[in-house]
């Protein structure tokens, strides 16, 4: 079983350090920030062996090089983003696999966010990390690609099972959520979502990892019947 342990850093960003006990091995999700992640490490008695990368954007990758220097670990990540991470040893796109110790992950293309967007689904633990593809009610914006893109990412991550917990780069669960009632003012399930949501944040706590089942019950952007109901919810998201 992988300890999975939440770092928050920057206003909004969350690192994902994971640890596997049979092999010892430690990985880092999308290290915005170097010094938290070594700090955490070290009080655990963990040494980061990986790091994997969803996408290229500094919020995910500016820790890369500083947590290699520091530890010698190799970075796994989007191989059509090589040229914007130059600290990427292993390039991986759909079908192939990342492996942390004994456990396996699937590597899912998920483009529209950025061009290469990768995510890594690990089905022996039910777990998948998404980065800035899919949030707790909400998507990542569309910087690189279309609202079809991103319509395809949500069937793909849809498909998985729904007890899978999702692990997202960022707390914007409430302010996903405002939208979300507006999209969908009759969803009930929703609705009581976001009644839980606003006591967590209200005690200070955080509203990720989410799970598919949720997702597929209150996500307006996992729900929208077509490409462009999800484009047009993403436009309108955009302005809320
Ligand atoms: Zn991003
Ligand atoms: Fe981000």
């Amino acid at each position: 079983m992988l300890e999975i342990i939440r770092i928050p850093v920057l206003s909004d960003n969350y690192i994902w350090l994971v640890h596997e006990p049979e092999s010892k091995e430690t990985m880092v999700v999308d290290p915005a920030v170097a010094e938290p992640v070594l700090a955490e490490a070290a009080k655990r008695g963990w040494t980061i062996t990986q790091i994997w990368n969803t996408h290229w954007h500094p919020d995910h990758t500016g820790g890369n090089a500083e947590i290699k220097a520091a530890t010698g670990c190799r970075i796994t990540g989007p191989e059509a983003e090589r040229e914007r991470i130059p600290t990427l040893d292993i390039l991986v796109k759909q079908g192939d696999t990342a492996r942390l110790g004994e456990v396996i992950a699937d590597v899912i293309d998920v483009p529209a966010h950025t061009a290469g967007h990768i995510a890594f689904h690990i089905p022996s633990e039910q777990v998948a990390f998404v980065g800035d593809t899919l949030f707790a009610m909400g998507c990542g914006r569309l910087f690189e690609g279309t609202a079809e893109q991103m319509y395809d990412n949500m069937r793909k991550l849809e498909a998985l099972p729904d007890a899978t917990k999702i692990y997202c780069a960022h707390e914007y669960t409430k302010s996903n959520g405002e939208y979300a009632l507006v999209a969908e003012p009759d969803n009930l399930a929703l609705q009581q979502r976001m009644t839980e949501v606003l006591a967590m944040r209200a005690r200070g706590e955080a509203t990720v990892p989410t799970t598919i089942e949720l997702e597929r019950a209150t996500n307006p952007f996992m729900r929208a019947a077509s490409a462009a109901e999800l484009g047009a919810r993403r436009t309108a998201k955009d302005n809320f």
